[in-house]
């Protein structure tokens, strides 16, 4: 791609000044200071040359391993995080510790068909922060699709260490359609992350669904706790044997060790399950096993955090951010170690420019939020450790939609931040995948934290790739990972940034 010849120089005196494994670097002069365009070029041109997105991402990935927000792994990946930001110049460098009420391992989870005795072994993965059956049970399968309190009253004395199925098979499209076009109802056309959700009688259509909307799914839950079943299950609802997790934690120990245990089952085995115990007369029994275990709380949890100082304006802030944690059944490499490593490497450049002398106007900080998988909760005690800083938050932006291209930045509808902002990005239009700000907004992630506290928050709007197929799955692995999709990802992130850092004024709240 043709360079402006400023540029180009420009780039090629920071190569040089950046190049780790040159010695020279203390003694070269800094890069000349000069205009925006001028920086955009260098900023795009060190992720594109020196990226360590990769690396890191397949150490993250691989070597410290899923990221489950209370464990040991994640704690690592909190420390290990916090050097290389210090390794990479940035300054305030500090795991920020918060609490949560209660930690949770994950057990062996074991289910397989009794009657008929055919040697199936059906798949199965707990819910999150819900506890083991305390043993082997064997008992019925049962399709329950209660809708009133009459529907329930129908089953009781009939449940004891029964297995029970809430609902029928979800649709699942053939894997040749995952390219998913805009899927249809009120939600088509709209970005969204599509977290793994359990049937709510609360969210039905149904009219006869009254007496269990009233008081939701714990309705369901509390009769079949009551009745001594021994789990719910619920189809994962994805193609070719994929598991998938979700869920968070209640209040208390005591809070999670009363909850039913409650697991997902691979879409082939659910669909068997629901054909045989729907039969006439069906008498199909299971035996389960889950042995997930608590840790007392309150448990210590952190975010890492780092800065590279305004040089004018140390006091306002920029925040780029993703979460580190993840679930466990993989290595969660796309929900969110990408968008992580994503932040890493915006923050080894923004750091290598500040060093060459092109320091920020304002302090862009550096967030790896966690918790975020059990209900955004880092963000949230993020905005509110620093509510006297967030007056002075000019924006938050977070990248968490696995490995596809950053196509856009979802700007919530305030178009007043896109008067403002779309000037400063026409670098963009020569980054591959990039087509511009886009009006939606996006669920689901951690910028909604500082959208609920007054700062602008966005995400970035990025191709799906995979990720509806894997991420929260057995499969979100470090192979699933596109390099030249993360780098462009860094690039438009790290410009978008560095822009908003050198505005004259903080975006517009309005
Ligand atoms: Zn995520």
């Amino acid at each position: 791609m043709p360079r402006p010849a400023f540029a180009a120089a420009a780039f090629l005196g920071l190569a040089l000044a950046l190049s780790p494994t040159t010695t020279r670097s203390a003694e070269l002069a800094p890069a000349p200071r000069g205009s925006s365009a001028a920086l955009d070029a260098l900023l795009l041109a060190e992720v594109k040359e020196r990226s360590e997105l990769m690396k890191n991402l397949q150490y993250m990935s691989d070597v410290i391993g899923p990221r489950l927000t209370g464990s040991k792994n994640l704690e690592r990946a909190n420390n290990w995080t916090a050097e290389k930001m210090k390794a990479y110049g940035l300054e305030n460098v500090r795991l920020e510790p918060w609490e949560i009420p209660v930690g949770w391992v994950r057990g062996k989870a074991t289910m397989r068909l009794v009657d008929p005795d055919n040697g199936r072994e059906l798949a199965i993965a707990s819910y999150g922060w819900t506890p083991g059956t305390g043993g082997k049970k064997t008992g019925k399968v049962v399709v329950l699709t209660a809708r009133t309190k009459a529907d329930l009253d129908a089953h009781r004395g009939k449940l004891k260490d029964a297995t029970v199925l809430l609902s029928a098979p979800k649709e699942v499209k053939p894997i040749t359609d995952l390219n998913y076009p805009a899927p249809a109802g009120p939600s088509a056309g709209q970005p969204r992350k599509d977290e793994p959700k359990l049937p709510d009688p609360k969210s039905s259509t149904d009219p006869k669904a009254t007496d269990l909307r009233q008081s939701g799914l714990d309705a369901v839950t509390e009769f079949l706790k009551a009745e001594g079943a021994a789990c719910v299950c619920t189809d994962a609802g994805k193609p070719h044997g994929l598991l998938v997790t979700t869920g968070g934690w209640p209040a208390d120990r005591a809070a999670a060790e009363a909850r039913l245990p409650r697991v997902f089952m691979a879409h082939e085995h659910y669909a068997l399950l629901h054909r045989l115990a729907t039969r006439p007369d069906a008498t199909t029994k299971v035996e389960v096993e889950i042995e997930n275990t608590f840790v007392p709380g309150p448990v210590t949890v952190y975010n890492t955090v780092g800065e590279v100082t305004g040089g004018e304006k140390p006091d306002e802030f920029v925040v780029v951010g993703a979460h580190l944690d993840s679930w466990e059944l993989a290595s969660g490499t796309t929900d969110n170690a990408t968008g992580s490593c994503v932040v890493l490497e915006i923050a080894r450049t923004v750091a290598a420019l500040a060093k060459a002398g092109e320091r920020p106007r304002r302090t862009i900080r550096f967030v790896l939020f966690t918790g975020e998988e059990q209900g955004l909760h880092g963000s949230k005690k993020y905005c509110e450790r620093h509510k006297d800083e967030l007056p002075r938050h000019s924006a938050a932006l977070v990248h968490d939609t696995g490995t596809g291209k950053v196509h856009g930045l979802g700007l919530h509808g305030r178009t007043a931040v896109r008067e403002v902002l779309e000037p400063q990005l026409g670098a963009l239009a020569k980054v591959d995948g990039w087509k511009g700000l886009d009006m939606r907004g996006m669920g689901g992630t951690d910028h909604l934290s500082f959208h609920a506290a007054g700062v602008p928050g966005f995400a970035c709007l990025q191709d799906i790739d995979e990720y509806r197929l894997t991420h929260h799955t057995q499969s979100d692995t470090f192979d699933k990972a596109k390099e030249p999709n993360l780098v462009q990802g860094a690039q438009v992130l790290g410009v978008a940034v560095v822009r908003i850092a050198n505005l004259p004024e903080l975006l517009p709240r309005k």
